[in-house]
């Protein structure tokens, strides 16, 4: 059922976005990067695709972090931990391999990866890869909003990451992140002096679905309820085109059978939690928060660079230098807040616009 408000894990669920799933299923690469904003479907499309793949998948949903402050090697072993307990239950001999890894504890399919054995990471990945060599396989560990791992304090995940890349031909990594900016900051690709600068990736990037993809997708959605479907451009032009709005449309709309009260809904439930996502992102931030919170009040419905300092500068009295202006106006872009269309800044979809308002 396209309405189904969970991510999707099954592809008779997932509307359209062929491409995208045989993308990652290919692995064409060591490292592949799956790029949306939130809501895009980037769980959705991976959980798809790894339902598909005769691999081991280790899947962390690295958002479990998203509140912690900052992260330490014992947060990594921990998740990859759980995460090692269902490839272990489709693949049982992998539980013989993983066993050989030191500071690890195999009971049934619970491992317990000790954070005292800083060594051990590695040595997960490499009976990973043993198994997958001598069975003819690949190993595959994806990594959800991987860009939380920025906050990652005393240990090198990129030079992991790096080492392997090199040597582990048959361990694959997918990694997605809506906070591109964040993603690539995270792997430091543009570094010249960082472990992963100059490895190729392969880059799925999942944009939101056009107004012909959003009516089929509301239509054939609506079929599978044997409900009417609605005024497709209406709905669009109102909640704009991420999967995951217009789902969550379409699942108040089935039920309530009322399309202003459906739009009413998904758009009030939308701009909530947008405003709680943005409070998240000002956290700490306190000395620039009235600074960031006038931006995206004058962006809403795009402006300029010049007229965003004005903007600033207005609701200051004074004059505030460029730099500061370049400074706060790229993290709003490499959170997802803002994009650049051209000359202007944008919100990058209409409910973001509409939670300043
Ligand atoms: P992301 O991980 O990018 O934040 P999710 O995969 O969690 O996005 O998807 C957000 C919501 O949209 C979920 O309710 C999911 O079921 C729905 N969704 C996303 N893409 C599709 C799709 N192609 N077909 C059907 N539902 C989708
Ligand atoms: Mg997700």
């Amino acid at each position: 059922m396209y309405f189904d408000p969970r991510p999707k894990t099954s592809r008779e669920d997932l509307f359209d976005r062929e491409e995208e799933v045989e993308r990652i299923k290919a692995l064409r690469a060591p490292i592949t990067l799956v790029l949306g904003l939130r809501r895009a479907g980037k769980s959705s499309v991976i959980l798809v695709a790894a339902s598909e793949m005769p691999h081991p998948v280790v899947y962390i949903d690295a958002r479990r972090f998203e509140a912690e402050p900052y992260l330490t090697f014992k947060h990594v072993a921990e998740a990859l931990g759980e995460a090692l307990a269902q490839p272990m239950r489709r693949f049982p001999k992998l539980r013989e391999y993983l066993k050989n890894v030191n500071g690890i504890s195999v009971a049934g399919f619970e491992v317990k990866i000790s954070w005292r054995e800083r060594g051990s990471l590695v040595e997960v990945l490499e009976w990973l890869n043993r198994w997958a060599e001598e069975n003819g396989r690949k190993a595959v560990v994806v990594i959800d909003e991987a860009q939380e791992l920025t906050k990652l304090k005393g240990y090198n995940l990129l030079k992991l990451l790096a080492y392997s890349y090199d040597n582990l031909r048959n361990v694959y990594y997918v990694m997605s992140g809506s906070k591109m900016g964040l993603l690539k900051k995270f792997l430091k690709l543009e570094d010249a002096g960082s472990p992963l600068y100059g490895r190729y990736m392969e880059v799925v990037e999942l944009r939101p679905f056009t107004l012909e993809e959003a009516k089929r997708f509301l239509e054939e959605g609506c079929r599978q309820y044997g409900v009417p479907p609605p005024d497709a451009e209406k709905v669009y032009r109102a909640v704009g085109g991420l999967p995951g709005w217009l789902t969550y449309f379409g699942y108040t709309y089935v039920s309530v059978r009322d399309e202003e009260e459906s739009i009413r809904q998904t758009v009030s439930y939308a701009v909530d939690l947008i405003k709680q996502e943005f409070a998240h992102f000002l956290e700490g931030k306190w000395a620039a928060e009235k600074r960031y919170r006038v931006i995206m009040e004058a962006a809403a419905e795009c402006a300029a660079w010049s007229e965003l300092k004005r903007a600033v500068e207005a609701s200051e009295g004074r004059r505030i230098n460029d730099a500061e202006i370049t400074r706060l106006l790229k993290n709003l872009v490499d959170y997802g807040f803002l994009e650049k269309r051209g000359d202007l800044y944008c919100p990058p979809d209409p409910l973001i616009a509409a939670a300043f308002r």
